[in-house]
């Protein structure tokens, strides 16, 4: 197992264990590099109290505080954690709606990547909370790739998180025909190339009863024919038993494209490992 590029501790409201706790198992499973990303959703970047809200399992707020937490217990890790290369990074959601905080954390000097991600268009909840019977499929996730495109357009993130997230919960999601999208699609990943940043081959929802890849393997495809070269993989594990769950398969499925290199990053700097 070469890498796991996004993870989540108890520093983030939805997971588990500790970055030592996530270091001894990377370091069972043979992980050479794994990255710790917790959340941080920049549009609530202050304690709920600061915008008159209560905490719930909604929304996670008090994003700086996660990532301030997170990146410190990180740091106290990385020199214990060889033969495991521990990166500092953060998963900062819905970048476009407030640029200059993700940069405070993006040019954090402890930090090496940061997972950018779309969990929410402007005004609306996480896609995993959407009514979908009450939605206009084809416009919200039009609605989706445009806003992953703006935040493509920014240059505070390293990796592009979950593709595909605004699908994820599409009552038929494996169904959907992504085809009058596709030029939408292809300008983030011509985006992403132009940028020399990276895509991730994300396979948390390699758990579920009917398991997909996000992005699913056209896409990765797509992204690699238009001359994409930059992967990374990850198992997105909110809990440690998922730390290498399907790692072996998602390289397995980067090397059927015809990638031989996987990428990581080092204070944003791309670094390259073969496959
Ligand atoms: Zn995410
Ligand atoms: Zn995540």
């Amino acid at each position: 197992m070469i890498m796991n590029l996004h993870t989540h501790t108890h520093h983030s409201p939805d997971a588990k264990q500790t970055v030592a706790e996530r270091v001894e198992a990377a370091k069972q499973l043979g992980l050479r590099f794994m990255a710790v990303t917790d959340h941080v959703e920049i549009n609530r970047y202050y304690p709920a109290s600061y915008y008159g809200a209560v905490e719930s399992d909604e929304y996670f707020y008090d994003g700086g505080g996660v990532f301030a937490r997170s990146a410190a217990e990180i740091a106290a890790e990385q020199a214990h954690a060889a033969p495991v290369r521990l990166l500092c990074g953060s998963e900062i959601g819905q970048i476009p709606q407030d640029v200059e905080k993700a940069a405070l954390i993006y040019n954090d000097p402890r930090t090496d990547l940061v997972v950018g991600s779309v969990h929410e268009l402007p005004g609306r909840p996480d896609f995993y909370f959407l009514d979908y019977d009450k939605e206009d499929i084809p416009q919200l996730v039009t609605a989706y790739f445009e806003e992953v495109l703006r935040l493509a357009q920014t240059d505070c993130w390293d990796i592009l998180g979950h593709l595909t997230y605004g699908l994820r919960y599409l009552p038929d999601r494996r169904a959907y025909d992504l085809t009058p999208h596709s030029a939408l699609i292809d300008e983030i990943l011509r985006t992403v190339i132009a940028k020399n940043k990276a895509i991730e081959l994300n396979g948390s929802g390699l758990r579920k009863p009917q398991p997909y890849i996000d992005p699913d393997l056209a896409i990765i495809r797509r992204y690699y024919d238009l001359g994409g070269r930059n992967l990374t993989i990850s198992t997105d594990a909110h809990d440690t038993k998922y730390l290498g769950f399907g790692v072996d398969l998602l390289e397995d499925m980067a090397r059927a494209v015809g990638f031989t290199e996987l990428c990581w990053f080092e204070k944003h700097e791309i670094r390259r490992i073969a496959l």
